[in-house]
């Protein structure tokens, strides 16, 4: 939020170490093996029909229906759908496994990958990883488990947020998951997809006196010590409670005002006319009256409640999956850490604590640490929609 200059150095520091460090492969290499492959021109983009294999080093790769792959001097590279990487022994098994990615990207935001695998298939262990790249350079990757968030007599539902970083200039990602079956046999299913392209919004904030006396005397190391703990807080990726909670509800009573836009540019502009910061705003404020009720979007834990600089009185609730929301500024905290809250449940008052120009909510979600628009959260109730 505050720094955005050192912060964007940082993160390019990082990413430039990352890829000095892993100088991780950005595309697949592929042989077509088999008379099923599409004839392919000397160049260009190629829409492989199902049942279509490759062959990778030593694994066969089968294509579903809605991969394009794109040929080029270099060889192959994967551009668009999924790709399943097993040995030939796992054909029949791969057939069962139905697996999709929800809610198409969205800038700023997050899709969500998920599978069914028939629960006769007794999957030991699963881990996923996503890298996010901007053309051939690679911005960040996330590592983590995919779990079970849901089952039924015959299957288990598995899922992996993909969230979309508004601070990146991305383009594509790549998502790899790993699935050890119990009788030892391993399968690896690629997904990919492209995504869109913020554009930023501005937006003038003008503090009154008193609170540009309060910014002036904001302690930056404190926010920054408290920002890391943030962040390491976000990191835990924990499971949902149940299935009911990924269906979402108010964090207020009345909405209408809505006072900041998710991923606005703000100029920070003290009463003396001096810039105190430039951001990018990662959540949505709404102007309402002091005191009024805040109530958890979805259920979960608190796991910090606290005053923090420049966010105010702030509570963080992790709900699962590595989905945690913020609510900042406020009045008066009513919860605790390690209190565990239902969704609609009060979690404090509005107020003006921290940096704020007036009474407002300001509401955040993060995925992993990155920041989505809250918003987008009503699709979730999609996860649980099986096809016939
Ligand atoms: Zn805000």
């Amino acid at each position: 939020m505050l720094l955005l200059n050192k912060k964007i150095f940082i993160y390019i520091f990082s990413v430039l170490l990352c890829s000095l460090i892993c100088s991780c492969k950005t595309s697949l290499e592929l042989i077509p093996i088999s008379n099923n492959v599409p004839t392919l021109p000397v160049s260009g983009v190629v829409n492989a029909e199902n049942g279509s294999f490759f062959r990778k080093n030593n694994t066969i790769l089968c294509l579903s229906d809605d991969c394009i792959l794109e040929l080029n001097k270099d060889g192959y590279k994967l551009k668009q759908g999924t790709l399943i990487e097993s040995t030939s022994s796992l054909k029949r098994k791969i057939k069962k496994i139905d697996y999709q990615t929800l809610f198409p990207s969205v800038t700023g935001s997050f899709s969500f990958f998920r599978m069914l695998i028939p629960k006769k298939f007794y999957v030991e262990d699963m881990t996923f990883s996503v890298k996010y790249f901007d053309g051939e350079k690679l911005q960040d990757s996330k590592k983590g488990h995919v779990y079970s968030y849901y089952e039924d007599s015959q299957i288990n539902f598995y899922g992996v947020f993909l969230p979309f970083s508004p601070l990146y200039e991305q383009e594509r990602y790549l998502l790899s998951i790993n699935i050890n079956f119990r009788d030892g046999e391993k399968v690896v299913i690629y997904s990919t997809g492209l995504i869109g392209k913020t554009v930023y919004k501005e937006q003038t904030l003008k503090f009154p006196a008193k609170k540009s006396k309060d910014l002036e005397s904001a302690s930056r190391k404190k926010y920054k010590i408290q920002q890391a703990a943030r962040h390491e807080l976000w990191k835990i990726t924990n499971q949902p409670l149940n299935r009911e909670i990924l269906k979402v509800v108010k964090p207020l009573d009345n909405m209408a005002r809505m006072t900041s836009d998710f991923c606005f540019t703000r100029k920070w502009i003290l009463n003396n006319g001096k810039l105190y910061s430039r951001d990018v705003h990662l959540g949505v404020d709404y102007g309402v009256p002091t005191g009024t009720p805040i109530y958890s979007i979805l259920d979960g834990v608190v796991v910090s409640s606290g005053l923090q600089e420049l966010y105010g009185n702030m509570i963080i609730v992790d709900h699962g999956l590595g989905l945690y929301t913020n609510y900042c500024h406020m009045n008066k905290r009513l919860k605790k850490a390690d209190t565990l809250i239902k969704k609609g449940e009060a979690l404090g008052e509005v107020g003006m604590t921290g940096a704020a120009t007036g009474p407002h909510l300001h509401i955040e979600a993060r995925i992993y640490g990155i920041p989505i628009d809250y918003r987008k959260l009503d699709c979730l109730p999609e996860l649980f929609v099986v096809e016939p």
